[in-house]
């Protein structure tokens, strides 16, 4: 095998050449770009390829049909993209091949998910003994925390999940809000249970939880909070869920992909008040930390019981005392995830990271204001880094065909992307801003293009419009 200078050459010059894109090339592909990734669609190649052609071919067929989420101007779904430093790091851990399974099999690895670890929980204020996994994503994360939390509880009533199975086990319920992300009743499918097994309890205009309306707790249930609505970005009132929680023995777990990150903020660290008060925790890294995917921790105060429900014994693991990862993820083996997001940590430090999540908050709020100048009504409060926006026509009707028509040119131009969303019962688009690479010039030609799409969709409107600002 050996090192092929060449090729590593070449994989240098194309991602220089795709990072220099990242400035001025469109944020999502042609559709000719689409197109012309089919000439993947090969017949199964019997003999191989030179190695340089395998990954030229790659690059010039695969980079032109990108999504560029890691482009400053990128604001759909809630994303972020990849820090260079990240990159870099995870090049290097490509490089090193390294399983995160066992310490045996990465004794690096297993070190620096053991440190990031420790760093997380001190950054977000959690208990410094809870497990920690190093899994996928939020999906997963959940996933993994949720089954820890069923399984100590069935063994709280003297129930041992591992040995005895899910058909004969006490009832565990889980209760949610109406707008939990979709993600969290997934991770519950895969657990055994269908949506009407679960409990919804309804939401107020930013879509927190009504407290009020929450059913009564037991020491069988699990209750699902959210930091972060995935829409508007609220966050459910922790101090007052887990404070009934406590009472009734109840569990809960806050589903942090991106909010919990607000931990680090001093101006908006008020949000997540009593985040540290409930037993699990879900957070993504490939959001905020703008870390490589596939990249997420799952959190659990009860260590023990992840460790319990998780670890896979087998006569050729050995145990050595140190902390195992995989005695905290479904996972057996996988990638050694740690790896970029100590990376990233080390580089930015808390208060880079914290100056991310205040920068991209900042800028939203700013957007919105723009956004409303244009005449769009702001559907949430934007108390984080997320944005709903909507048209109104001037009876105060909502206008979703001219949203539609200016939001499908302002994607088809390239220049910036929104996704589509419906927020309580209405039409809307959503803005997301993650990502260390957006800047005041992203912002400015994000907001130009916007204008161009209303002024285009309806010269008279515009002039309306400007006249009311
Ligand atoms: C993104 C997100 C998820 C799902 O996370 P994945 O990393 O895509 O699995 C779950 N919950 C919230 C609030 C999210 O924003």
């Amino acid at each position: 095998m050996g090192f092929d200078q060449e090729l590593f050459d070449y994989v240098i010059r194309a991602a220089k050449e795709f990072e220099d894109g990242l400035v001025s090339r469109r944020v999502v592909p042609t559709t000719q770009d689409i197109k012309n990734i089919a000439a993947f669609d090969e017949p199964l190649p019997i003999d191989g390829t030179a190695a340089l052609d395998v990954i030229r071919t790659l690059h010039e067929v695969g980079s032109p049909a990108t999504t560029l989420t890691r482009s400053g101007r990128f604001f759909g779904f809630v994303v972020g993209g990849a820090h260079p430093v990240s990159i870099a790091a995870n090049w290097i851990a490509s490089t090193w091949d390294q399983n995160a399974a066992l310490p045996v099999l990465g004794h690096t690895a297993a070190k620096l998910e053991e440190v990031s670890a420790r760093w997380i929980l001190e950054m977000l204020h959690l208990p410094k003994d809870s497990g920690v996994g190093f899994v996928s994503g939020s999906t997963m994360a959940g996933f993994t925390a949720l089954c820890a939390a069923r399984y100590r509880l069935c063994k709280k009533k003297g129930y041992d999940l591992k040995k005895n199975g899910i058909l004969g086990a006490p009832k565990i319920r889980f209760v949610m809000s109406e707008d939990i992300h979709p993600s969290n009743i997934a991770a519950l499918r895969y657990m055994g249970y269908g949506s009407d097994d679960l409990e919804f309890v309804p939401v107020d205009d930013q879509g927190r939880m009504r407290v009020d309306q929450m059913p009564n707790l037991d020491d069988q249930t699990v209750v699902i909070a959210q930091a972060g609505n995935i829409n508007s970005g609220a966050f459910d009132s922790f101090p007052e869920i887990c404070a009934l929680a406590k009472q009734a023995g109840a569990w809960v777990h806050i589903d942090s992909a991106f909010g919990g990150w607000l931990r680090l903020s001093e101006q908006r660290g008020h949000l997540v008040e009593g985040m540290e008060l409930a037993d699990s925790w879900s957070l993504d890294c490939h959001k905020w930390l703008n870390v490589p995917y596939d990249s997420a921790v799952a959190i659990s105060r009860d260590a023990d019981a992840m460790r319990e429900f998780f670890a896979i014994s087998a006569s050729y693991l050995t145990d050595t005392g140190k902390r195992v990862p995989s005695h905290f993820t479904p996972e057996l083996s996988r990638r050694a995830r740690g790896i970029d997001v100590w990376a990233t940590l080390k580089y930015l430090g808390k208060k880079g990271f914290a100056r991310i999540i205040d920068t991209c908050c900042d800028q939203a709020l700013r957007f919105s204001k723009e956004l409303e100048r244009l005449g769009f009504t702001i559907l949430n409060d934007v108390c984080i880094n997320q944005v709903v926006f909507c048209l109104e026509d001037e009876d105060g009707d909502e206008d979703g065909a001219r949203l539609e028509r200016i939001m499908r040119e302002v994607q088809d131009g390239g220049t910036t992307w929104f996704g589509p969303t419906k927020w309580q019962g209405r039409n809307a688009f959503r803005m997301s801003i993650c990502s260390a690479a957006t800047t005041e010039k992203d912002l400015r030609v994000a907001l130009d293009a916007i204008s161009l799409a209303i002024a285009n969709s309806s010269p008279s409107r515009l002039q309306g419009d400007l006249c009311r600002t």
